[in-house]
């Protein structure tokens, strides 16, 4: 075990909710709780004679006669903890003061405020989970659909930990077959050796290759869909914004650091979340300050994974429409026919074949077209890029990292095969493949890694 002290935190939401759950873990947490922990009569629990997975019910306080709260205990002694130290779970009723109360008992008897994440770090550093397992925790807290939260699931169970294990095991024993080799000549042949360590290499390639080619679509699932909503002034932007956040829907927050010029929500629509991004109308202006806007406008198309190009139904097309549907040209997406709920003036013929865009008839008022808008937007995600099923999916920037390390040193070696030189040449790329591979499941990790890892985790996690 690493630590010693006892740490203490509220694992809950600060918001009132009916219970809150004060999460204790260390070697004292045990006897610290046991000192704070009475029977209705006031006589002490004998918490510390207990055995472990066992819940407990009786009240809280400095001392028997001067409780303050009717609570639960739920002991689980290490290793089988989320810590794999001794942890204590107090649920108390739900509340700021009840559970500064308890906490402040906790501190009096030498428990210490656990820092944000401390609780998953232990479990990393006592080796309960590898570094990705501890990744996914926020990761799952913070899903925001059901592909991030499927994902991120997977992740906490081992999928990519055991991935990496594979893989590893696979360099390791080329390793120590080459090195053997190496050392004795005479009793181990590496002439079978090239032919295997090609197959080999060529397989690890293609695996991290593989990953790498997913791990584009890993952003998608955790951060959602970058859509960009846009058109000519007075096409129904943001009129199809309102229609689409309509109130019975799922997760609609304002993002802030939101300029004036754009606004974004979040929403989720089947299995993703999409990010809808308002943009100001686009056109050809002199206008100094409605070009800032329209500058912002491109400026959030180049960085977009889908767009929405409005046309309005209701009034000719424009020089300007066309020039709206030129700016979304590469991009998956959209063209939304809108205002179909009054008399037709472009006529769908009018819109240009070449925008390459499916073209839905529209109205952001009566929400005629909204559902074929959704099914489509989903599904171009959707089995089209990313497969429901058991696919890693890499989410996190330090993984992918490593990940294009580790296939980097990897097409070294495949140079060094291709090219014929000495074997011997062979083991610096694998072992700086095998470490580019260990650095993701934490293998090792520097203290400041780690302190930058866990510090954006909830307290109390
Ligand atoms: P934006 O400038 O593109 O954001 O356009 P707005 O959403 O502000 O809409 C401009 C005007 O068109 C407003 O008066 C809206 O009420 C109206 N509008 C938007 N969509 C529709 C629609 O589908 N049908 C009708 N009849 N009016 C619409």
């Amino acid at each position: 075990m690493y630590h010693q002290d006892t740490i203490a935190a509220i694992a809950t939401s600060s918001k009132d909710g009916s219970i809150s759950v004060i999460r204790i873990s260390g070697s004292q947490s045990v006897s610290m709780v046991a000192g704070i922990f009475f029977h209705r009569g006031g006589q002490p629990y004998p918490l510390s004679d207990c055995s472990s997975h066992t819940i407990h019910y009786g009240y809280i306080g400095p001392d028997g006669d001067n409780v303050m709260d009717e609570v639960l205990v739920l002991i689980m002694r290490g290793p089988r903890s989320y810590t794999a130290e001794d942890v204590v779970e107090i649920q108390c009723h739900g509340g700021y003061m009840i559970c500064q109360k308890i906490l402040e008992l906790l501190m009096e008897r030498g428990a210490r405020i656990a820092e944000p994440g401390e609780f998953t770090k232990r479990a990393f550093l006592n080796g309960r989970i590898d570094l990705t397992q501890a990744e996914s925790v926020m990761d799952l807290i913070r899903a925001g659909s059901d592909i991030a939260w499927k994902n991120s699931f997977s992740q906490l169970r081992g999928s990519v930990k055991n991935k990496i294990e594979e893989l590893r095991s696979m360099i390791l024993e080329d390793t120590a077959y080459l090195e053997a080799g190496l050392d004795d000549p005479e009793h181990i042949s590496l002439e079978d050796f090239s032919p295997r360590i090609r197959e080999h290499t060529d397989f690890l390639k293609s695996e991290l290759d593989h990953l790498l080619q997913n791990s584009q679509n890993g952003r998608l699932i955790r951060e959602g869909i970058r859509t960009a909503i846009i058109g000519k002034p007075n096409v129904g932007k943001s009129s199809f914004l309102n229609c689409i956040l309509r109130s019975d829907r799922a997760i609609v927050t304002d993002i802030p650091g939101t300029t004036r010029d754009t606004l974004e929500e979040e929403i989720r629509i089947g299995s993703m979340l999409f990010r809808f991004i308002d943009t100001a109308g686009i056109r050809q202006t002199d206008d100094l300050i409605e070009n800032m806007g329209i500058q912002k406008a491109k400026e959030e198309l180049e960085q977009a994974d889908l767009v929405i190009c409005i046309i309005d139904s209701g009034s000719e097309l424009e020089p300007e429409d066309l020039y709206v549907l030129e700016q979304a040209k590469e991009l998956p997406g959209v063209i939304l026919y809108n205002k179909i709920d009054l008399p037709s003036v472009t006529g769908l013929e009018k819109i240009p074949v070449s925008a390459d865009k499916k073209i839905i008839p529209f109205s952001a008022v009566t929400g005629e077209g909204l559902e074929e808008l959704e099914r489509y937007i989903n599904e171009l995600f959707i089995e089209n890029r990313i497969h429901y099923n058991d696919e890693i999916y890499i989410t996190n920037a330090r993984q992918k990292e490593s990940l294009a390390d580790a296939l980097e040193s990897l097409c070294q070696l495949w140079e060094s095969i291709e090219t014929g030189m000495p074997e011997d040449l062979y083991t610096i790329d694998l072992v700086n493949a095998y470490e580019a591979l260990g650095r993701i499941i934490g293998e090792t990790i520097e203290d400041d890694l780690a302190d930058k890892i866990f510090k954006d985790f909830c307290m109390g996690k």
